[in-house]
């Protein structure tokens, strides 16, 4: 069984006597930094000139560069993408990481595939909400609370933990309870999930099942239903209440179709293909083909993004969420950046 840390389990003081210098203003930055801030903890923002930078000063923080908040701060977060971490971090980060001081992370992919390598002196760690920004910030601003996972990397100063706990207490995740976890376990199941099931798993799946009623000669509008549209009803559904609520809301013909019909979908085959993406993150070779990708202006991502853009599916999404007028258009990007 996993180990769960609540807010009796933190010590508010810890973070509270300290400052905390949160680098990048993003989905994660703004909503850490404002809930920090209500919890009465010293923040300052580093971010280079932009967007997100007049976004930080307009929200009452104090901004600078990356190195100056750095070394002015006794904890640094690093909540910039992950791909520009490294690059920030030997700039502009470890020049001011004395003794004594901690670095943090939401995610433990620059830590766990080596590309970040923090000085001996201090402490490592990691605090991975589990929500988006936007909803991190209205959550707790509605006085809730969102669950994280917690690791530690390096602990110099014997109380990495500690202090990593009230960083999660500080920016309102222990009200739901924080998992323990490793960098390697939250680092390596993450990937997999994206790739296996989340995103690879399921844009497939679901161009699979389109194409195949369409090339049997169904109309796309009816596929696009079928196999894209209803989904979101079937994943609130499992969100709510697991596969048991899923299966007992939709029909008996459903579930039976879903219990038989399944396993043969996802066969035997694709288990075993799942253990070989799983083996590419273990043995880091989807990591370097990744920083690779980055390095040389990734060419296979921006190809496959303009392939994906023009295939049909897209083309009738579009036609049809058209018809949907109470969809989130533009309007959603606008509340959430309202939110920041
Ligand atoms: P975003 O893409 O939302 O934000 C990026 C921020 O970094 C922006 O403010 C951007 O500013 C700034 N930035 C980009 N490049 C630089 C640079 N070279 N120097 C200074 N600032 C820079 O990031 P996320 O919040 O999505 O991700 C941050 C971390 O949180 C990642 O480690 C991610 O894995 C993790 N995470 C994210 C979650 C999420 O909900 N998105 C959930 C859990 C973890 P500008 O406007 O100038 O570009
Ligand atoms: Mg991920
Ligand atoms: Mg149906």
């Amino acid at each position: 069984m996993a180990t769960i840390y609540y807010d009796r389990d933190a010590n508010p003081e810890l973070i509270r006597r300290r400052r905390v210098a949160v680098i990048g203003y993003g989905s994660q930055g703004h909503a850490q930094a404002q809930n920090l801030r209500d919890r009465g903890v010293d923040v300052v923002i580093g971010i280079r000139p932009g967007a997100s930078a007049d976004r930080a000063r307009a929200d009452g923080f104090p901004t600078y560069a990356p190195a100056e908040a750095a070394a002015m701060a006794d904890v640094v977060v690093m909540l910039i993408p992950d791909e520009r971490q490294p690059a920030v971090f030997r700039e502009e980060i470890a020049p001011h990481l004395t003794a004594g001081k901690a670095l943090a992370f939401s995610h433990g992919f620059n830590i766990h595939f080596g590309q970040i390598r923090p000085p001996a002196g201090v402490d490592v760690f990691m605090v991975a909400p589990k929500a988006p920004g936007h909803l991190l910030r209205r959550f707790v601003r509605e006085g809730r609370s969102v669950p994280g996972l917690l690791a530690v990397a390096q602990d110099a100063t014997g109380e990495a933990k500690q202090l990593a706990l009230s960083y999660a207490w500080g920016i309102g995740c222990t009200g739901a309870g924080v998992i323990e976890t490793t960098f390697q376990e939250e680092t390596e199941t993450d990937l997999f999930g994206e790739q296996a099931v989340l995103c690879g798993g399921v844009t497939e799946l679901v161009k699979a099942g389109f194409e195949t009623l369409v090339e049997a000669g169904y109309q796309p509008e009816i596929a696009y239903f079928e196999c894209l549209n209803e989904l979101k009803l079937i994943v609130d559904l499992m969100y709510e209440g697991g596969l048991a609520r899923m299966r007992y809301s939709i029909s008996d013909t459903a579930e039976y179709g879903d219990l038989t019909r399944g396993p043969r979908i996802i066969d035997a085959g694709v288990r075993q293909r799942m253990k070989e993406i799983l083996a590419e993150i273990q043995t880091g070779a989807f990591a370097r083909e990744w920083i690779l990708e980055n390095q040389a202006g990734r060419p296979v991502m921006n190809a496959r993004r303009a392939q994906e853009a023009r295939h049909p599916i897209e083309e009738v999404g579009r036609r049809l969420r058209a018809m949907m007028d109470w969809l989130p258009r533009d309007e959603e990007a606008v509340e959430e950046a309202s939110e920041r």
